[in-house]
């Protein structure tokens, strides 16, 4: 039997979890170690939608394989009629931009349907929405609410006998007697590993009561940034903020900011009862770092490690994707003689 820990209780975590639990099946004892679980962590904050967004230089291979196995797995649970206990809704989304410069996205085929929206089609929506889109596509995806999702995870991993242990790790030594140890700590590995390449991404939002929005726009402003709708099902997310900050106290400007814009775009959101404001921060990274590493200890023993932090605003999109890579490395790793390091 491997002793495999997770550190991490977000969307990370416990989709790395879970994917090493499907993979080593009997032969395997997982368990998650972290300060916070849901409904208290980054991924709980999430607006919920799959789509890749700052990534930085993550490689176009790797955001396919990990966006398409997060995609993949979620269209699964919607054929399987498990959508509403994981919190998913397939939806059309429009993406929408003021600068011609802006390209088509890689990942943009993993979905449902899509299409580059032709000139006819921004000339309409510019004329119907007083905008000066230049450049668009529409897409079917999924969004689902990383406060409902991660519970629903957090069920089958311990319906699949895994452990969870609410505690702070200062050090990977302290796990010194695990086969393997999985770094799913997202921002926090800033100061766990000293990665001063993970920087936070402030994002502000707004969660509101609108059950009559059933699609998502995410639309960049050329002077004034970007703002979104995302729905969820049980709130409509309006957004947002890319600061690079580590603050998270709830600034008016910030919504003021988006409101207006999203206002204009849809007057019915205006009215719409305010669930609640929060702020959360991205970890952003110059590219994802899912990789193993050799740590020694002091004492000379070495430990096996797999990181999967330094997802930017995509944890939840690339989540199961990264988890089902980690695992493939959590067993290229259970390969490795000890002995022989
Ligand atoms: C406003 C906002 C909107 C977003 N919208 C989207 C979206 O629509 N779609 C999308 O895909 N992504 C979105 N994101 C990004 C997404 O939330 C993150 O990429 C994702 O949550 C990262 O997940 P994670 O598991 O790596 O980190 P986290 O969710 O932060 O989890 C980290 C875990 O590690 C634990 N931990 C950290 N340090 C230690 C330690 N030393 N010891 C023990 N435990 C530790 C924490 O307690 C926590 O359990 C959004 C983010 C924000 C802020």
């Amino acid at each position: 039997m491997y002793n495999i820990a997770v550190i991490g209780g977000g969307c990370m975590g416990l989709a790395s979890a879970l994917e090493i639990q499907k993979l080593l099946k009997n032969n395997v004892q997982v368990t998650i170690f972290a300060e916070k679980f849901t409904p208290d962590t980054t991924s709980d904050i999430a607006a919920g939608l799959w789509e890749p967004y700052l990534l930085g230089e993550t490689e176009p291979e790797n955001l396919i394989r990990w966006g398409k196995g997060t995609y993949d797995y979620l269209t699964q649970l919607w054929q399987e009629g498990k959508a509403k206990e994981a919190g998913i809704c397939l939806q059309p989304c429009i993406n929408l931009n003021e600068e011609a410069s802006e390209e088509t996205p890689v990942w943009l085929p993993i979905t449902l349907g899509y299409s580059k929206l032709t000139p006819g089609h921004l000339k309409s929506l510019n004329e119907q929405y007083k905008w000066n889109f230049n450049v668009g596509y529409s897409f079917i995806t999924f969004t689902w609410e990383g406060a409902i999702f991660l519970p629903y995870l957090m069920k089958i991993f311990s319906e699949n006998g895994g452990k969870t242990v609410q505690r702070r790790i200062e050090h990977f030594n302290e796990l010194s007697n695990y086969d393997v140890i999985v770094n799913c700590t997202g921002l926090a590995s800033r100061d766990l590993l000293n990665d001063l390449d993970v920087t936070p991404i402030r994002g502000q939002i707004r969660r509101v009561k609108a059950p009559w929005q059933y699609s998502s726009f995410l639309i960049d402003h050329k002077n004034e940034g970007s703002c979104y709708i995302i729905a969820n099902t049980h709130s409509v997310v309006l957004g947002g903020t890319k600061q690079k900050s580590f603050d998270t106290t709830l600034s008016d400007a910030d919504s003021d900011r988006f409101l207006n814009h999203l206002n204009r775009f849809i007057p019915s959101l205006k009215d719409a009862e305010v669930v609640k404001n929060v702020v959360g921060l991205r970890p952003y990274r110059s590219k994802v770092r899912l990789e193993e590493e050799f740590l020694k200890t002091p004492d000379g023993k070495t430990l096996k490690v797999v990181h999967n932090y330094g997802h930017g605003g995509s944890g939840l999109s690339l989540s199961v994707g990264c988890g089902q890579h980690a695992a493939e490395l959590v067993v290229k790793m259970l390969r490795v003689d000890k002995n022989k390091l």
